[in-house]
């Protein structure tokens, strides 16, 4: 009878250690999954501007007498691949940098009327090229502990997106309030709008959502990857939604108060 009783008992205890052993293994196999899709989609963005850079240097090689012009038209893109090559190698680092936990974020009370007033200063020669209005609306002060450089990255690549899937003499709305919690910040175009269907893979990391023009426009596919891990970071969260009739709006909500 005892025997019985202990029989049984192990037979649940095992039963049980299997499954956790079967799920573990499946959660590491996901993992590993995740991290191989990484690799290899880093490896295939860095090749391809070297891939650019290795055609175009051999045309050029190849030509008997080619004209000073063509020559400086083959450098001209030859240098253009170059900074598309460091673009994706500083996304890549920012993004590894923001991986790694260890990596405390520096948080100190920071005015964010001022950190938006700066983070679109450095943005408007870019807005400027297009004919790009953009627009500040502060509805008050807002003080809150957050870690300045980075939340700074991240409205950048938003409202950097919002000026490159714009039209020309579009405009940005960057709009600030606050309530006892938290803090929100807004960012609204005027420009191609993003269709339900992507609204969740375009925080992936590499996704965009058309390739050919998000490559005319200088991307790399990881910028709102990093601006999600930066607000994720700060234990917010992020979501996009429709324009004003045409146009996106990005939603950021962060507590005021940092949470460890
Ligand atoms: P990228 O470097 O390509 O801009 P992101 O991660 O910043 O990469 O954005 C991913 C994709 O989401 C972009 O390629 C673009 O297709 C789409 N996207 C991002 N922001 C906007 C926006 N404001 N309006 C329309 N599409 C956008």
């Amino acid at each position: 009878d005892l025997d019985d009783k202990v029989n049984e008992n192990t037979y649940t205890i095992t039963k049980e250690i299997s499954s956790t052993i079967n799920s573990t293994l499946a959660k590491l196999k996901a993992v590993d999954q995740s991290r191989e899709d990484f690799v290899a989609n880093v490896s295939h963005e860095l090749k391809t501007p070297i891939t650019s850079m290795r055609v175009l240097a051999d045309s050029i090689m190849s030509m008997e007498e080619a004209p000073i012009e063509l020559y400086k038209e083959f450098m001209n893109d030859i240098s253009g691949e170059v900074d598309r090559e460091s673009k994706i190698i500083d996304d890549l680092l920012a993004l590894v940098r923001l991986d790694k936990m260890a990596v405390r974020l520096n948080i100190e009370q920071t005015d964010i009327n001022l950190l938006i007033k700066q983070t679109l200063k450095r943005l408007k020669p870019i807005a400027a090229l297009r004919r790009i209005d953009i627009i500040l609306e502060t509805a008050r002060e807002v003080k809150a502990e957050v870690d300045e450089t980075k939340l700074s990255l991240a409205l950048n690549n938003l409202v950097e997106n919002a000026i490159k899937y714009n039209k020309e003499g579009g405009w940005v709305r960057v709009t600030l309030d606050a309530d006892h919690k938290f803090f929100y910040i807004k960012v609204i175009d005027s420009g191609v709008g993003i269709d339900e269907e992507f609204r969740e893979s375009i925080f992936e990391r590499f996704y965009r959502i058309d390739k050919a023009r998000s490559r005319e426009t200088g991307g790399t596919g990881l910028g709102l990857s990093i601006t999600k891990g930066i607000i994720m970071r700060h234990k917010g969260i992020i979501k996009v939604s429709d324009g004003e009739g045409e146009g996106t709006v990005f939603t950021v909500r962060i507590p005021l108060n940092y949470i460890k």
